[in-house]
C-alpha cells in the first residue's frame, strides 16, 4: 500500500496522490506474465536459459574407474618400499591409452604403462606418475621395458573412481535453474544432448511520433532520429528476449492501429512516446480504444506516464518518449516481465549499496533513478558519482552511467555521503 503523501506545493498540477507508486505498478504488470511454454533446444542454444524440467543422471561420471595421470598402473603394495635412493623395479607388461575398450589385467609385481583417462586395469589400485619413474628399454616398444618406481604409491593415488563427479540417478540440474556453462557440461556428460527450457519471448518494439525518423534517413527540418528502438531492443536482447522492430508509427490513429495489428503474435509489445499529456499524444487514445490499456502516472523520475494492458491477447507496455525515461521505465518494468516469461525466479535487478558522492535534490515525491558511475572505495561501499546531466532526454549521461542510484520518494534531499541502493546496469 502506498504511504500517505503530503500534497505538493511546488507543482500543484502534479496530482501526486493520484499517482501510482513504482511497486504497485510493477505488481500489476507482473500479474499479467508467467513463464512461457517449454521447448526443447540443443545444449549450446540453451546457454543462459531456464530449465523447465529436472535432469537426472542416467550414468556415472566418470563412467568407469580411470587414471588421472600419465604413468604406471601398479598395486600400491608392490611399491611400498620405493624411495629415490632405492627404487622398486617392475616389468612393464602392457600399454593402455584413453579410449581403449579392453584393458589387460595387472598381475602381482608388474606395472602397466597408462595414459590419462584410460580405464584402470583390474588388479591395479594406484597410478605412479611418469615424473616419479624411469622406464628403460621402452624407446622402441613403449610399455614393454622395465620401470624404476621412485615413489611409494598409496591405494587410489591418481585414480578417478566411477561416479566420483556425478553418481548415476542423482539430479544434475533442476527445474528453474539458469543454465551456466558448467551445467551444460554436466548435462552433456550424462548423455543429454538437448534440454527443455522456457522459450525466449518475442518483444515487438514500436517507436511513435510524427517527428521521429529512422537513423538512416536525413531528418527533415523539425525531425529527430529514433533512438528508443535501439535502446529498448538492445536491452530486451541483453535480457534474453528476441526482438522484432515494428518501425516508427505516425501520430495517427490509422498508422498506430495498423502497426499494432501487425504485432498481435508477439509476447509483449513495447511502445515509446505518445502516452503523455501533449496534443498529439494519441497513442494512449488508440490503446484505450484498441484494447484494455490503462494509462498511469507513476511516481518515478525519469519517467512517469506509463501505459499497460492488452491489445487483444497481447500484453502492451507503453513507455514515455523521452529516451532516458523510456529506458529507465523499461529497466524497472519491462525487465522483470521478460525475466518472468523466461522462467527466472530472480526477476528483480541486482541491487548494490553505494555512497552518494553528490548532493541531490528530489522534490516531487517521486522515486528518482539517478544515472551514476560507481567506483570501488577502500573499506566501504562503492562511491556513486553523478554521470552527467539528468534530463529525461539526455541519453549521453545514461551511456556514461554504469548504475541507477535510487533516491526514495520521501527523501527530499540527498546529502553527500548518504548510503543508497543502486541498480547495476550491466
Ligand atoms: P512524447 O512522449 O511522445 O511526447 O515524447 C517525448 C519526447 O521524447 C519528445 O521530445 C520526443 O521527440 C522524444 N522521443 C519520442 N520518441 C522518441 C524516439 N523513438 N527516439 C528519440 N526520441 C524520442
Ligand atoms: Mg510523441
Amino acid at each position: 500500500m502506498p504511504e500517505p503523501i503530503t500534497p505538493l506545493v511546488e507543482r500543484p498540477w502534479d496530482d501526486v496522490e493520484r499517482m501510482l507508486d513504482v511497486d504497485s505498478a510493477l505488481e500489476q504488470i507482473l500479474s499479467a506474465f508467467s513463464p512461457l511454454q517449454p521447448i526443447t533446444l540443443p545444449l549450446l542454444d540453451a546457454a543462459g536459459m531456464v530449465l523447465a524440467a529436472d535432469v537426472i543422471a542416467a550414468n556415472d561420471v566418470p563412467p568407469f574407474r580411470n587414471s588421472a595421470m600419465d604413468g604406471y598402473a601398479v598395486r600400491a603394495s608392490d611399491t611400498a618400499s620405493a624411495t629415490w635412493a632405492a627404487p622398486v623395479e617392475l616389468p612393464v607388461t602392457a600399454h593402455v591409452v584413453a579410449g581403449q575398450p579392453e584393458v589387460p589385467r595387472l598381475a602381482t609385481s608388474e606395472a602397466i604403462r597408462i595414459m590419462t583417462g584410460a580405464p584402470l586395469p583390474d588388479g591395479a589400485d594406484a597410478v605412479v606418475r611418469f615424473e616419479e619413474t624411469d622406464e628403460s628399454g621402452s624407446s622402441d616398444r613403449p610399455g614393454r621395458g622395465r620401470v624404476l618406481v621412485y615413489h611409494a604409491a598409496r591405494p587410489l593415488d591418481n585414480v578417478r573412481e566411477a561416479g566420483e563427479d556425478i553418481a548415476r540417478s542423482t539430479r544434475v540440474a533442476y527445474r528453474g535453474q539458469v543454465l551456466r556453462p558448467a551445467d551444460l557440461g554436466l548435462i552433456a556428460s550424462v548423455g543429454e544432448p538437448r534440454v527443455q527450457v522456457h522459450r525466449r519471448p518475442v518483444i515487438g518494439v514500436l517507436s511513435t511520433g510524427n517527428e521521429v525518423t529512422s537513423p538512416d534517413a536525413e531528418p527533415a527540418p523539425g525531425r529527430i532520429r529514433d533512438s528508443n528502438s535501439f535502446v529498448i531492443g538492445a536491452l530486451a536482447r541483453s535480457w534474453g528476449a528476441d526482438v522484432r522492430l515494428l518501425g516508427i508509427a505516425r501520430d495517427s490513429v490509422s498508422d498506430l492501429t495498423s502497426r499494432l495489428d501487425e504485432a498481435r503474435d508477439v509476447d509483449l509489445i513495447v511502445t515509446s512516446g505518445g502516452v503523455s499529456v501533449g496534443d498529439y499524444d494519441l497513442v494512449k487514445d488508440v490503446l484505450k480504444s484498441e484494447g484494455e490499456v490503462a494509462i498511469w502516472q507513476v511516481r518515478m523520475k525519469p519517467g512517469k506516464p506509463l501505459a499497460f494492458g492488452q491489445i487483444g491477447n497481447t500484453p502492451l507496455l507503453g513507455l514515455p518518449g523521452n529516451p532516458v525515461a523510456a529506458a529507465v521505465s523499461f529497466i524497472v518494468f519491462g525487465r522483470p516481465a521478460i525475466r518472468r516469461m523466461l522462467g527466472h525466479q530472480e526477476i528483480q535487478p541486482r541491487i548494490v549499496e553505494v555512497v552518494s558522492a553528490d548532493g541531490i535534490d528530489n522534490r516531487g515525491q517521486r522515486r528518482h533513478y539517478v544515472r551514476v558511475r560507481v567506483e570501488p572505495a577502500d573499506g566501504g561501499p562503492p562511491v556513486a558519482r553523478i554521470a552527467g546531466e539528468q534530463g529525461a532526454g539526455v541519453l549521453s549521461s545514461l551511456a556514461a552511467a554504469d548504475a541507477l542510484m535510487i533516491v526514495p520518494e520521501a527523501m527530499e534531499r540527498v546529502q553527500p555521503g548518504t548510503h543508497l541502493q543502486a541498480i547495476l546496469l550491466d
